[in-house]
């Protein structure tokens, strides 16, 4: 497979640096609240990348992590009156029953942050000593941007604003902060009234760690100093990716990921999809107006992970209408399959060119349109190549991490619902169009859709 760098902006090829297991991290979710579909566009892509290693061979070693500690899980909690503890259990537990849904693998390793304050400590130690930070007169140990020759590098700062940022010597601490205040960033947070309860203590005093600082800690831990790939949504490549690099490659030697995957953002009427703007929605949201969570993952990858996809609700019903279509045409291959088969080498047959495409910079889009144009034909595909086209076609869904529904067919059609179609068949077949079309109001009405095609209609919910 072969994927665009954002720190060379240029393909790389994607291989196992030690030649056996694929290791990459991932910025978790911050446990302060619901995620929002955009949050998923990342961890779905992120996904598929995963599943695509894993479908041509390659062994991977996913890590991802929980930000449990930082600005907002403690002024949240604070003000839900609940510790910080239960607050973030509660929102990790919702996260994971929405990647289930969402049928995303579990990383193999998911670090929390406030389950390694003493590796974050250790990490800001070792930062003081060969100094790259210091401790200023706020108490707090901030990171000097000016000991890095390459920071800037991922983010491709230029050097004014670099210089700007460094004769001024202006600090940051906050956690997020846009690339206007380019700056020294805190790595450790002197405890201030408003943390409550939420300070551990360290040689620099009683504080908590930045939130740039904990994932550099908690890869130093599962990944070492060099690994293959890291990865997050486009608003993490400044400053959260660049201060990790610093940080990571002054403490611990190494060259740190060998790739950067940057996903863009999923976007709501032209702005990005976000909790400050409160454009969201979330799988709940969606749910309550009749949407499935795979509906939802089906309109996730349905577009190039480099370019910003508009979520509307016309793109839930091309979903749906794909799914189905894709079901149908599984169902009819399935009901070839006479008797079971023995497939001994399952390639990806007519499916081919779908799995270059996604192995072409994770081209899903291409990817499913590769698997519809051979799909189209499903219905003259016979015999023993019904049953490889079957076994394909589930390796390259197995890839994208889509479930099929059930084949409408198989849906239970209550009787009167059934009768009133049949009656609407009848009066067709005397072309009696305006009672076809009566009889047709009244389905709808009971919550059925009725499609005519050359074989007969067919009955669908609404
Ligand atoms: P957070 O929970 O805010 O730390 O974000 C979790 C992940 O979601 C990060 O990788 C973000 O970059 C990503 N993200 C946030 N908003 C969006 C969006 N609208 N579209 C795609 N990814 C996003
Ligand atoms: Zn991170």
């Amino acid at each position: 497979m072969r994927l665009f760098d954002t720190m060379e902006r240029a393909y790389k090829e994607m291989s196992a640096l030690d030649g056996r297991t694929f290791r990459f991290y991932c910025c978790g979710p911050t446990v302060y609240g619901p995620a929002h579909i955009g949050n998923f566009r990342t961890f779905v892509l992120q996904d598929v990348f995963r599943r695509t290693l894993e479908t041509g061979g390659q062994r991977t070693m996913h890590v991802r992590n929980l930000t449990d500690v930082d600005d907002k899980t403690i002024r949240e909690s604070r003000q839900a009156g609940k510790t910080l503890t239960e607050f973030t259990g509660f929102w990790t537990r919702q996260f994971h029953q929405d990647c289930d849904k969402l049928h995303c693998l579990s990383p193999h390793v998911e670090p929390s942050a406030v389950a390694h304050i003493p590796q974050q400590v250790a990490m800001i130690g070792d930062l003081v000593e060969n100094g790259h930070a210091y401790k200023s007169d706020d108490g707090s140990v901030y990171f000097n941007i000016a000991s890095f020759a390459d920071y800037g590098k991922l983010s491709r700062l230029d050097d004014r604003e670099l210089e700007i940022g460094r004769s001024h010597a202006q600090r940051a601490s906050s956690d997020e902060y846009e690339k206007q205040s380019v700056s020294d960033f805190v790595l450790w947070k002197h405890r201030r009234p408003e943390d409550g309860e939420n300070f551990w203590t360290s040689p620099w005093g009683e504080g908590r760690p930045g939130w740039h600082l904990e994932c550099s800690a908690m890869i130093r831990e599962y990944l070492g100093d060099t690994f293959d790939l890291h990865s997050g949504g486009v608003d993490l490549v400044f400053p959260h990716h660049e201060n990790e690099i610093a940080q990571s490659i002054c403490a611990c030697g190494g060259h740190f990921a060998s790739c950067w995957f940057h996903i863009a953002h999923l976007m709501v009427d032209g702005g990005k999809m976000s909790k400050s703007l409160g454009n969201l929605y979330t799988l709940e949201d969606l749910a309550h107006l009749g949407w499935s969570a795979m509906e939802v993952r089906y309109v996730l990858i349905s577009g190039h992970y480099r370019k910003p996809l508009n979520f509307t609700f016309d793109s839930l019903h091309a979903a749906r209408e794909a799914l189905a279509k894709l079901s149908k045409a599984a169902a009819i291959l399935a009901e070839k399959v006479t008797s079971p088969t023995a497939i001994d080498s399952v390639d990806f047959g007519p499916f081919q060119p779908a799995w270059e495409s996604l192995n072409d910079d994770l081209n899903t889009a291409g990817a499913l349109g590769g698997i519809f144009t051979v799909l189209r034909d499903a219905s003259k595909i016979e015999g023993l190549e019904a049953a490889k086209t079957l076994a394909a076609l589930n390796r390259m869904l197995g890839a994208l991490g889509l479930i099929l529904p059930e084949p409408l067919q198989k849906i239970d059609i209550p009787a009167e619902i059934r009768a009133i179609a049949e009656e609407r068949q009848a009066v067709r077949q005397v072309k009696n169009w305006a009672q076809s079309d009566v009889l047709r109001d009244l389905l709808e009405e009971r919550g059925w859709l009725v499609k005519d095609g050359k074989n007969g209609y067919e009955l669908s919910p609404r």
